[in-house]
């Protein structure tokens, strides 16, 4: 029985110039807009601080999982205060399920403390100044600047993101701030923030690692990758 030969985002990309790859980004772009149109962060929170602290604690986690655990956390801590001055040994316990305890307590102390010291207990709204905080690097200074402040600093790549843009032929980098760099040249900047949050979603939904659903894929007759 004759089998389907899966391509491979190499094989298109080696076909497609740079006006054709932006054509099919802006169809791609059009039907992930109609399937996810108000795609966002799922993290709760109420606040940049709140926001700042969940995402430290999303890293090698799920949102789920995080969402499960902030609340009592959020209730405790309510302040870049109150975390500054936390007892290293109770916030671990408090945050263990998250997986990286201790080092995401390093850094979610030291995170407020800098705060505290440099900022006046406010987390700040510029790229320059997250990125100085400990414990924070892009990835989570984009989630911060793009659901919090509503900023098109930069576009948050994080494993699905890296995974479907890669299936797409979108990039052929396997570092995250050169994937970022080539999607900020490729994506209008208007749509950065939704851009990334809506391929999280569908990485969790239908583009799921190792097994893709390409046969309910929005975009499968417009990926390099795709089964079908
Ligand atoms: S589900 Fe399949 S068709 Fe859709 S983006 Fe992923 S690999 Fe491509």
């Amino acid at each position: 029985m004759a089998t389907k030969t899966k391509a491979g985002p190499g094989k298109r990309s080696a076909r497609e110039n740079e006006a054709e790859r932006r054509a099919r980004l802006r169809k791609i772009i059009a039907r992930l807009e109609r399937a996810y149109p108000d795609a966002t962060c799922a993290l709760h929170h109420k606040s940049a601080l709140e926001l700042l602290v969940s995402t430290i604690l999303s890293a090698q986690s799920t949102d789920a999982r995080v969402n499960m655990v902030t609340p009592a956390l959020f209730a405790k801590y309510q302040t870049a205060q109150d975390f500054a001055k936390a007892d290293p040994r109770v916030l671990e316990q408090e945050i263990h399920s998250t997986g990286f305890f201790r080092s995401k307590t390093r850094s979610i102390i030291g995170m407020a403390q800098a705060l505290m010291e440099r900022h006046g207990g406010q987390v700040p709204d510029t790229m320059e100044e997250l990125v100085q905080l400990p414990g924070v690097g892009r990835k989570t200074a984009n989630v911060v600047l793009g659901c919090w402040f509503k900023k098109n600093e930069g576009i948050v790549v994080d494993t699905h993101v890296q995974r479907i843009t890669t299936l797409l032929g979108l990039t052929k980098e396997k570092d995250p701030v050169k994937i970022e760099r080539d999607l900020m040249g490729l994506v209008p900047r208007e749509k950065w923030g939704w851009f990334s949050n809506a391929l999280i979603q569908h990485g969790r939904r239908v583009c799921i690692a190792r097994r893709p659903k390409c046969e309910v894929c929005v975009i499968n007759r417009l990926c390099p990758s795709s089964r079908v």
